[in-house]
């Protein structure tokens, strides 16, 4: 082992899960292009962006990122998003225990359904909104341990533990074998 040739270059797909309006597009935006848009549009269907990022062991990793539809009416679509996902990203909003419980069923079915090695990941979102929390950090914490899922608070509008999201994941990514 050792030596400056054995860089390695990951390439994964990763999906975003989670009710409508948690911040799952503001999340992608915020990672990808460093940007927070307010008035950003409701996604409507999927929507695709790319972003590499490099760890400190000069992996990379370039996230193939499909931004899902919340809506009702897109949910029988969303297997055909996270099948063959490497990670599921699953997204509430701290000031809603709605979409909270909506993150639950989206594990549920990433159980069932997702790759058995899928890497999850569960993200608070919104975590500037702390006036209006209504989920506890406690609670999410506990909800991930449960189910083998790594947990971080975000807030997209601040850029608080966007970047930090994305690296954890990589960092737990199953190494491709030499
Ligand atoms: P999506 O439906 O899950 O893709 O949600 P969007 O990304 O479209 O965001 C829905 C709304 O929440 C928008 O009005 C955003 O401006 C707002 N939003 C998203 N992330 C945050 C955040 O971290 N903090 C706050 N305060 N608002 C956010
Ligand atoms: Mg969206």
């Amino acid at each position: 082992n050792g030596g400056a040739n054995d860089t390695k270059n990951l390439r994964v797909k990763l999906v975003l899960l989670g009710d409508s309006g948690v911040g799952k597009s503001c999340i992608v935006l915020r990672f990808v292009r460093g940007q927070f848009d307010p008035t950003s549009k409701v996604t409507v269907g999927a929507s695709f962006l790319c972003q590499t990022i490099a760890l400190q062991d000069s992996t990379t990793v370039k996230f193939e990122i499909w931004d899902t539809a919340g809506q009702e009416r897109y949910a029988a679509l969303a297997p055909l998003y996270y099948r063959g996902a490497a990670v599921a990203v699953v997204v509430y909003d701290i000031t809603s225990p709605e979409s909270f419980a909506k993150a639950q069923y989206w594990v549920k079915e990433l159980q069932k359904h997702g790759s058995p090695d899928i890497v999850m990941a569960l993200v608070g979102n919104k975590a500037d909104l702390h006036e209006k929390r209504e989920v506890s950090v406690q609670d999410g914490i506990d909800y991930a341990e449960k189910n083998g899922m790594f947990f971080i608070e975000t807030s997209a509008k601040t850029a608080d533990n966007i970047n930090q999201l994305f690296e954890e994941i990589a960092k737990r990514l199953p190494r491709p074998s030499t």
